[in-house]
């Protein structure tokens, strides 16, 4: 697949990032380290009015450029597309002159992978209803699981108690 790559001082091309396999499917991966501020990646695809989007139904790679225009992410040559969701994330996408520059907004190591924030109208349209995978959200479930169990416990114990003290 396609990727930004730099030719560095020795002539040699380096690739800054990946498309490999994520948590949910494909995703995008850094290469090497990437510098918060830095550019990564644009996001592209035909420009469509938003009236023109209003017809096309459920594609979930329609980017809002701004009152009256959208970029069709869906090309599959559109390697941003891959880029996935984060509600921790460590990239942002920046848009101007109707175009999409998804840049770092934390140092990214080589191996971790690129995500952004979809915001909330796609989240609630694709992401809520299946249980958000990204980081953090995992880490917030595993929490409350934690929580559950030791509640549990000590209602166990109680219990136990309880039954200890009705003993003859
Ligand atoms: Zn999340």
């Amino acid at each position: 697949m396609p990727a930004r790559s730099i030719r560095k001082a020795n002539g040699k091309i380096a690739h800054l990032f990946r498309v490999g396999r994520s948590r949910t499917g494909l995703g995008v991966f850094a290469t090497g380290p990437i510098r918060k501020n830095s550019y990564i990646v644009e996001y592209t695809g035909p420009l469509l009015t938003n009236a023109e989007c209003e017809e096309i139904p459920d594609n979930r790679y329609l980017f809002e450029v701004n009152a009256r225009w959208t970029i069709d992410g869906s090309p599959r040559k559109n390697v941003a597309r891959y880029i996935n969701h984060s509600c921790r994330p460590n990239a942002d996408p920046m848009i101007r002159d109707r175009r999409i520059r998804i840049k770092a907004i934390k140092n990214i190591a080589a191996g971790d992978e690129i995500t952004y924030d979809y915001g909330k109208d796609h989240f609630n349209a694709y992401i809520k209803p299946k249980g958000c995978r990204c980081d953090k959200c995992r880490e917030k479930r595993r929490k409350e699981r934690a929580e559950v169990r030791a509640a549990n416990a000590r209602k166990r114990k109680r219990a136990g108690r309880a039954r200890l003290a009705s003993a003859p």
